[in-house]
């Protein structure tokens, strides 16, 4: 059977397949489509043609969206660390006329990005200093982070990795993947390998395929997943082919970067869909952001929408001290904050670990509020999420 007929076979039937109804354009990516000479929207399906697309300069960007004067510097003084990238699919979920729509603060660099405040770091995860052969960086015994691109479709603009990702950087080479696959290899306590970048579904399916395949023949790999923001930012990059190669090599899990209930679209749901009908369980990362989701409402809301398409939401992060990120950083209560109003008052599902990660390199560091009030000779005093007190006995 040829690998058409397998994934027919696999996902839909040929009567299914005709039935299932291209997703209608809003009115905003008809809007964005138009700036498109000649596009059609079976072109706005294409990823390719997203890829392809993806806004780079500001005369693009500025017909589709009212750009401020801070966001003008920015986009001049961005191209030294991180260029801008949006596929034409994310930009139509931007609010042309508010400056402060959160896909647009996460998009569109601005100037505030050019200034460094004293805290922040070029690496401030300390992943390079953890990095035993490039593209692996190896922190904790049982896993390793093994970043196989240096590609996103989108740039966001507090990228923790920003030293490293952007478009015009270097490909991996066979020697340095195969460096790597080595060091997984000869190192047995490495039984969980999480595949990021970058964005791993930048790759194309063979690549990728490529790259799963050769780590689950390595027999002490027993957890794979991978890291992503694809599913968000171009969710027409999940294809059927693309879900059938991932199928087949379950168990296979999935993390997907998620920070506002806008972003979760009907493109969005349907690609989550067809992941987790594959049976590849899903999971969100969300980073805390100044003016995009740092209240409660936004952050309660958000979970309870993942839940809806099938997503644990998995982490919480602080926002990394990366150069330029002092406008999107919170302190750290208003995280704990948010933490206070999930927990007991939602779904426990829907509510994920706070954590920042050590700044130099400690590794992620769960955070909560504290339910503990007193805990001596055996007796612990507690609060619940209502604020009353209850009492537990240690056994003697
Ligand atoms: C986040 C991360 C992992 C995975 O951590 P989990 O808590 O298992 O999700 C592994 N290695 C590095 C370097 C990381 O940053
Ligand atoms: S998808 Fe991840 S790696 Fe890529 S720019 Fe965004 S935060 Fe950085």
């Amino acid at each position: 059977m040829n690998p058409i007929g397998a994934i027919k076979q696999d996902f839909q039937t040929e009567e299914q397949a005709a039935a299932k109804p291209l997703i209608e354009l809003t009115r905003d990516e008809k809007r964005v489509l138009k700036a498109y000479k000649e596009a059609t929207p079976l072109d706005w399906e294409d990823w390719f043609w997203q890829i392809r697309k993806r806004i780079r300069t500001k005369d693009e960007i500025r017909k589709l969206v009212h750009l401020t004067p801070d966001e003008e510097k920015g986009i001049d003084g961005c191209g030294d660390k991180l260029t801008m990238s949006i596929p034409p699919y994310f930009a139509s979920l931007i609010d042309p006329n508010d400056p402060k729509c959160p896909i647009r603060l996460q998009s569109i660099p601005q100037v505030h990005e050019l200034k460094t405040a004293p805290e922040e770091m070029r690496d401030p995860c300390g992943e390079d200093s953890h990095s035993p052969v490039h593209g692996l960086v190896h922190r904790y015994p049982d896993r390793v982070l093994f970043l196989v691109n240096e590609m996103c479709a989108m740039y966001c603009r507090y990228c923790t990795r920003s030293r490293m990702v952007g478009d015009g950087r270097r490909t991996l080479s066979t020697e340095t993947y195969n460096a790597a696959f080595d060091y997984i290899r000869s190192h047995k306590k490495v039984r969980d390998v999480l595949i990021s970048g970058g964005d791993p579904l930048t790759m194309g399916d063979r690549m990728l395929e490529m790259i799963i395949k050769t780590l689950k023949e390595i027999p002490h790999v027993e957890f794979i997943r991978i890291g992503s923001r694809i599913p968000v930012t171009l969710p027409q990059r999940v294809t059927p082919e693309l879900v059938a190669m991932l199928k087949k090599y379950s168990p296979l899990w999935m993390s997907i970067h998620f920070n506002h209930p806008k972003e979760i679209t009907e493109r969005v749901k349907s690609a989550c869909g067809m992941l987790a009908d594959a049976g590849i369980p899903l999971g969100s990362q969300t980073v805390l952001l100044k003016g995009v989701n740092d209240s409660p409402e936004i952050m309660k809301k958000l979970m309870h929408e993942l839940l809806k398409i099938r997503v644990r939401p998995y982490y919480i992060y602080q926002c990394d001290p990366i150069l330029g990120s002092k406008h999107f950083r919170t302190k750290v209560s208003t995280g704990l904050e948010i933490m206070e109003k999930l927990r007991g008052h939602t779904t426990g599902y829907a509510v994920p670990t706070y954590v920042i990660d050590g700044p130099g390199g400690g590794g992620k560091i769960p955070l909560s509020p504290d339910y503990i009030k007193s805990y001596e000779n055996g007796k612990c005093t507690l609060r619940n999420y209502a604020g009353k007190e209850f009492v537990y006995y240690d056994p003697e």
